[in-house]
């Protein structure tokens, strides 16, 4: 097994809707065989260039066997593992998570990124446009990683307990005891 240094999120920059209806292993089929076209029509790669993708509802696939170098970020593709979320389309680098993937894809996406880490060590987590001036995966994946949970709908915070109401006169018998034990204190 090669050296994994790395983890970079991609996406496929496939509409939210794209072959909706389809199974996860038809879509990946399809950027697979964009990926081994040859070129000018496809990239003319020896295999899909990620090592896994995530569908939108949150079904993880292997892409390329995590062994081999993939095919994913100019330059950096030794020693890196390439994840990519399906969808995406039109977003930009400084778009958040939520704009664009399901919260099925961002579990996924954490578990997997677990599965890897216990694998690998704790590598670090970034996406393509650390690496390239590219809008893919459409948010800043270190910051998202960052924050370790989907943002939850906000929540009444519990109420911190009640101020003291300002002390009342005491009275009654109460009001004795403390008035005896004064003049107890006093005496001694
Ligand atoms: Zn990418």
């Amino acid at each position: 097994m090669r050296k994994i240094t790395e983890i970079i999120v991609h996406c496929t920059a496939t509409r939210a809707d794209w072959w909706a209806g389809k199974r996860t292993s038809e879509k990946v089929r399809e950027i697979k065989r964009w990926h081994v076209t040859p070129k000018p029509e496809g990239r003319g790669w020896s295999d899909i260039g990620y090592h896994f993708l995530i569908d939108r509802d949150g079904t993880i696939a292997k892409g390329r066997d995590i062994a081999r170098d993939g095919a994913h970020v100019q330059g950096r593709n030794a020693g890196t593992i390439g994840i990519s979320l399906f969808g995406g389309h039109g977003s930009s680098e400084t778009d958040r998570f939520e704009e664009h993937f399901t919260p099925e894809q961002d579990a996924a996406l954490r578990n997997l990124i677990a599965d890897l880490r216990e694998q690998f060590g704790n590598v670090p987590v970034t996406g393509h446009n650390q690496d390239a001036a590219k809008a893919c995966p459409g948010f800043n994946a270190p910051a998202w990683f960052a924050r370790k949970a989907p943002p939850k709908p906000p929540v009444s915070a519990p109420k911190p307990p009640a101020a003291p109401s300002p002390a009342k006169p005491a009275t009654g018998r109460l009001a004795v005891l403390l008035r005896l034990l004064a003049a107890m204190f006093r005496k001694g």
